[in-house]
């Protein structure tokens, strides 16, 4: 029988997508492709395609599925095209896969996440956007389905490499006292913070050490990267909120650290390239050759830590009040922050703007929480209107 695993790539044209690819290559014997997925990059799926022969490919978009599937036909491939929201969910649960790589930007990401989940795969999850939208549901589905999560976010990797095994949730009672999550402060840490209404979007997408996708690159401008990380270590490790410190560290050579009651701090560092945590999640246990440089620790000149500052960055504030007040607020919050990076990035608004328009979204987001999936697409949605009207307001 073959030790190969089946993996299914969604969103395989982004940034993630295409360092994974890049990792699985190195590797033939231990991976195989089974699915890649993307929004309505027909060219670049197109050439993934071609390169890894997968048995399905599926966009989001009907009328680009179907120009893939021609030119695919043209060359030759039996790779077969699907569109749609549905045959994300298929190629997540599929038998023949074992791996999902959750590489989808934004909330798109959740119902196939949920699928692979519920299908009992391993889910190497980048996707943060789904757990902040549904921490509860989503643990909840991994661990009622024998469904396991490796986490890709290089911190919550990092974490993970440092958190006492097995993994299973109860760290408060393995010592584990506090998680240090690192934070690069992007590309504004240090600019005035009277010229920050002024910033552009291609100031805000140049990140000083990843290179990333749009949407993150922003949210890591504005920390709102960092507040729905904060969201997603409270779940994926059962801390709570005040058991974790934001620091920081411009250098990212450390990914993050935990503390624990003896006094010792485990930290994960290497050079910051995401096919280290892609390839650890992939190989785990094993560690497997990712690609990446070894860090050459006399280059590593010196280390800073400093406190995050709310004022300069507002949407980490809106984020930790936001899992304080509960789900419907964090659903709340990462739509409007979607809404409003979007509308950053169409110069329709100032980058200062975008607190302002998730503060208000926050103003008027149902209390409490709730843990099935038609409520939380239900606020999802709402939040969605009342950001656009909030827009409209601003200008
Ligand atoms: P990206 O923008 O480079 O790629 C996004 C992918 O999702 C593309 O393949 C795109 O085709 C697909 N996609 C976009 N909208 C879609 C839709 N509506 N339906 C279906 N597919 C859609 O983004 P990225 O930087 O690769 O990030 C992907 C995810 O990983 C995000 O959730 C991000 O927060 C997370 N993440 C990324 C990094 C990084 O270094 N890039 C690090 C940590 C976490
Ligand atoms: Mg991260």
């Amino acid at each position: 029988m073959s030790t190969s695993k089946g993996l299914t790539i969604l969103g395989a044209t982004g940034t993630i997508g295409v360092n994974t690819l890049d990792v699985v290559a190195r590797h033939p014997d231990k991976f195989h492709v089974v699915a890649l997925s993307a929004n309505n990059n027909v060219e670049k799926l197109l050439t993934q395609c071609l390169e890894v022969g997968p048995s399905y490919a599926v966009m989001a978009d009907e009328t680009a599925a179907q120009q893939l599937q021609e030119q695919l036909s043209r060359a030759g491939s039996a790779t077969k095209v699907l569109a749609g929201s549905t045959a994300l969910e298929k190629i997540a649960s599929l038998p023949e896969v074992d791996y999902v790589m959750a590489a989808i930007v934004g909330a798109a990401g959740l119902l196939p996440n949920l699928a692979a989940a519920k299908a009992g795969k391993r889910v190497l999850l980048a996707n943060k956007e789904s757990l902040v939208m549904s921490g509860k549901l989503f643990m909840d589905a991994i661990h009622d389905n024998g469904a396991e999560i490796l986490p890709i976010d290089s911190e919550h990797n990092a974490i993970y490499q440092s958190m006492p095994v097995p993994h299973d949730g109860k760290h408060l009672n393995q010592g584990v006292t506090r998680i240090l999550l690192t934070a690069s402060g992007g590309p504004f840490r240090s600019r005035a913070l009277s010229t920050l209404a002024d910033v552009t979007p291609a100031e805000a997408v140049a990140h000083p050490n990843w290179v990333m996708g749009q949407k993150i690159s922003v949210d890591s401008a504005t920390m709102m990267n960092k507040g729905l990380e904060v969201i997603e270590a409270c779940w994926l490790f059962d801390v709570e909120t005040d058991q974790i410190q934001v620091v920081i560290h411009p250098q990212s050579m450390i990914h993050s650290m935990v503390s624990y009651n003896d006094g010792s701090v485990l930290a994960q560092l290497g050079n910051p390239d995401m096919r280290t945590p892609i390839a650890y999640g992939l190989a785990y246990p094993e560690r497997i050759d990712s690609g990446v440089e070894q860090l050459d620790i006399f280059d590593v000149a010196h280390l800073d830590f400093e406190r995050p500052d709310f004022d300069r960055y507002p949407c980490l504030r809106l984020a930790y009040e936001a899992h304080r007040a509960g789900g419907n607020a964090t659903v709340a919050l990462n739509a409007a922050n979607e809404v409003a990076v979007e509308a950053f990035l169409d110069q329709q608004i100032r980058f200062t703007d975008i607190p302002l328009v998730i503060e208000k979204v926050l103003e008027q987001a149902a209390s409490g929480t709730s843990d099935r999936l038609n409520d939380i697409l239900a606020q999802d949605l709402s939040s969605r209107h009342a950001a656009q009207d909030a827009l409209k307001r601003l200008n």
